[in-house]
């Protein structure tokens, strides 16, 4: 029976070694994979008596514990950027040691020993808490994970109290045996289980997130991919029908010629480049997008033609007025964008053919302009 509690935690530090394993770039997995191992080995030091004198186990099994409590709270941080830092984590590992070794050889008081460390675990694990406060506004489970934390961290100081009170038990069996002991072992394959079990997840949150985001964005230009972008513009259309919403098309001119003449990564420099302006151009609420090629589409929630068309002309100004290395000083990269505003009960493909085509005619037209699809008004002064 004693077994099962270090049983579970090592199936949680198996299950993080083998996250690690999937993705090595995630080190704090390792921390969390060593933590639980570190504290099953410290429970097993103390249920078999290695080494069997009074003194040295609790010092073997509190370094074990201690350095577990440690790494789980630095690995729960590091997930998410923060740190105690070395320095720190050396401090409060001697600082618990040295109260440990104190009141095990110096002067010898099991309550005392109990005390610091329950209290020293319950204050690590809240100030790690604390530090992840910024959570409580994030995902659902980093909320879970935050409340998760909290609650383990808090619950070392009343059972503490209500277990063990102001007396400990005065022989090794009585200790065994104790409400304190069995209390502490019911809330370690609870709680403990249950903070693993958040912060499994959430590691799994986050490699699905980075796969999503791979999935979604183009690598050259940080902007959404096609298909991502469809499905998410034909979402906006479905929802938002009572606001205005316009789509914006963009073709670079000329840029056959500029791979023909500069190369293939002169070409690539340039899509980046304008990848760049698109981004911070955009709202938050607009997406945009590299259709293939060089070829882009942006989509304006809440816009009207003369929103888009303002905004077609910051980008292709923009764009013009970016300075290439390889092109001589008065060489200009240009492009050419059609707009369109989308009428009631027009799919996506229909508004996006119609922007299309006011981009064919800024083409014909001689480039480096913007053209309002058939039948939107635009007028240039600001809207
Ligand atoms: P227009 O002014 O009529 O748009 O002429 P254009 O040369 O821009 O049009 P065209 O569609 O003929 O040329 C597009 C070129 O874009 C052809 C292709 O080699 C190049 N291209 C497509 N994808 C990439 C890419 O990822 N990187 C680079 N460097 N070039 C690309
Ligand atoms: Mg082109
Ligand atoms: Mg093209």
């Amino acid at each position: 029976m004693a077994l099962i509690g270090p049983g579970i935690l090592c199936v949680f530090g198996l299950s993080f070694l083998w996250a690690w394993v999937i993705e090595k770039k995630r080190h704090y997995l390792l921390g969390l994979a060593a933590a639980p191992g570190l504290f099953a080995l410290g429970v097993l030091v103390q249920v078999f008596g290695w080494p069997p004198q009074t003194q040295p186990n609790a010092i073997v099994s509190g370094l074990f514990y201690t350095t577990a409590m440690l790494l789980a709270a630095e690995g729960i941080l590091r997930r998410s950027g923060q740190r105690f830092g070395l320095a720190l984590d050396v401090a409060i590992l001697a600082a618990i040691m040295g109260g440990l070794w104190y009141f095990a050889y110096v002067a010898p008081n099991l309550l005392a020993r109990v005390y610091i460390q329950n209290f020293g675990y319950g204050f690590i694990l809240l100030a790690a808490a604390l530090h992840l406060t910024p959570l409580m506004k994030g995902r659902l489970i980093d909320r879970i994970l935050f409340w998760t934390l909290f609650v383990f961290a808090l619950h070392f100081f009343p059972r503490t109290v209500m277990t063990i009170g102001a007396q400990a038990p005065a022989t090794a069996p009585a200790f065994a045996a104790s409400l304190f002991w069995h209390a502490l072992q019911l809330s370690l394959a609870v709680l403990g289980a249950a903070l693993a079990a958040a912060l499994l997840a959430a590691a799994l949150s986050d490699m699905i997130d980075d796969l999503r985001h791979e999935r979604d964005i183009d690598g050259l230009t940080g902007v959404l991919n096609r298909r991502a972008f469809e499905s998410r513009a034909e979402a906006i259309l479905a929802q938002d029908w009572r606001s205005p919403c316009a789509l914006v098309a963009c073709d670079l001119d000329g840029f056959k010629q500029i791979n023909d003449r500069h190369g293939h990564a002169a070409g690539d420099s340039v899509l980046t480049a304008f990848g760049e302006i698109l981004r911070r151009t955009s709202r938050t609420a607009d997406l945009a997008a590299r259709l293939g090629g060089e070829e882009f589409a942006i989509l304006l929630p809440g816009s009207t033609s003369n929103g888009a068309y303002l905004f077609a002309e910051r980008l292709r100004v923009g764009l013009s007025g970016t300075r290439f290395p390889f092109l001589p000083a008065a060489g200009r990269i240009t492009a050419s964008f059609g707009i369109a505003q989308h009428q009631p009960g027009e799919t996506f493909h229909q508004l996006l053919a119609r922007a299309d085509r006011g981009l064919y005619q800024a083409k014909a037209a001689g480039r480096n302009q913007t053209i309002a699809a058939e039948g939107d008004v635009v007028s240039p002064a600001p809207a």
